[in-house]
């Protein structure tokens, strides 16, 4: 008998078929760009569309995370999120399908503003997230936290410290972690969802301009992270904080703040790919010890 072995497309087929219970067969398979860290693909027949993302085995629970992060978003109601369709393992690879959605870079800025902060008006009673997840590669511990200043230094900063202290000189950081735990203790914020991964590359727009964003990195912090966040990498339009104030108000400070959350992404960056952000890293160290 001739037993013809499976192979992860067909695989990808059964999965989506069982979830939709209805035979999917994909007719076109197109390779997607945009992605930092995975193969991203359009599966579609005449009837559906779906969009899947594929790694190696070693990334399942990080589709898992991402999973739960959606569907976090998803029940604020405030931006388009796409639906989860399913995930599993075949053999050395994991994968995850979501709902194709036609995307355009461009749209109602307005409207995203409002979204984030409506996004933002979900709170919690602590900081942190029902489970870990990640930022890029790196793992994202979201242990529940009743202080805002022990989260941010437990949990962002002194993870990424240590991991770049590994390999590259940067002196003594004690005594500015303690200074960065004071003040943002100074600030007390309410824990509110974040997507925790807000650059331009996880935003995109529907056809009628409405927002929409994908791949995150949720947990219940300080709200101003998405913010500082997308001045950093964002496209970030003149007039949007002050959109994003009619719905909800920033507290003075935060442009000290600001340069605290982004040294964790740049932190990040330079344990990824080295380089300027090492360089980026330090001359933070430096501006931060100034400014508190
Ligand atoms: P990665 O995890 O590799 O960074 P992303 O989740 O950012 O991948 O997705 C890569 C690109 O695919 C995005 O920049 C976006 O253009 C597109 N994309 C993401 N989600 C969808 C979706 N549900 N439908 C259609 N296109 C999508």
């Amino acid at each position: 008998m001739n037993i013809k072995k499976m192979n992860i497309w067909q695989e990808i087929d059964n999965a989506i078929s069982e979830s939709q219970r209805e035979l999917f067969t994909t007719e076109t398979r197109e390779m997607l760009s945009g992605g930092d860290i995975n193969q991203a693909y359009c599966l579609s027949n005449k009837q559906n569309k779906y969009f899947v993302k594929i790694n190696t085995v070693t990334c399942e629970s990080m589709f898992l995370a991402e999973s739960q992060g959606l569907n976090a978003l998803d029940s604020t109601n405030s931006f388009r999120i796409p639906k989860i369709i399913t995930q599993g393992v075949f053999e050395d690879k994991a994968y995850l399908v979501l709902e194709f959605i036609e995307l355009k870079t461009t749209g109602n800025t307005f409207e995203f503003a409002k979204a984030l902060a409506n996004l933002h008006l979900k709170t919690h009673t602590n900081f942190g997230f029902e489970s870990d997840n990640f930022i890029g590669l790196n793992l994202q511990k979201n242990n529940w936290c009743e202080n805002w200043g022990e989260f941010f230094i437990n949990h962002r900063l002194n993870p990424q410290l240590k991991k770049l202290e590994a390999i590259n000189s940067i002196g003594q950081t004690t005594k500015l972690l303690d200074n960065i735990r004071e003040f943002l203790n100074q600030h007390k914020p309410k824990p509110s969802l974040v997507h925790g991964d807000l650059w331009q590359g996880n935003i995109s727009y529907l056809n009628d301009g409405m927002p929409v964003i994908y791949d995150p990195a949720c947990y219940y912090g300080d709200h101003e992270v998405d913010l500082a966040m997308l001045e950093l990498f964002g496209a970030h339009e003149i007039g949007f904080l002050k959109q994003y104030q009619k719905h909800h108000a920033i507290q003075p400070g935060y442009s000290i703040r600001r340069e605290i959350y982004n040294f964790y992404h740049i932190l990040n960056h330079a344990n990824m790919f080295g380089g300027g952000y090492v360089q980026q890293s330090l001359t933070l160290i430096n501006t931060i010890d100034h400014l508190l």
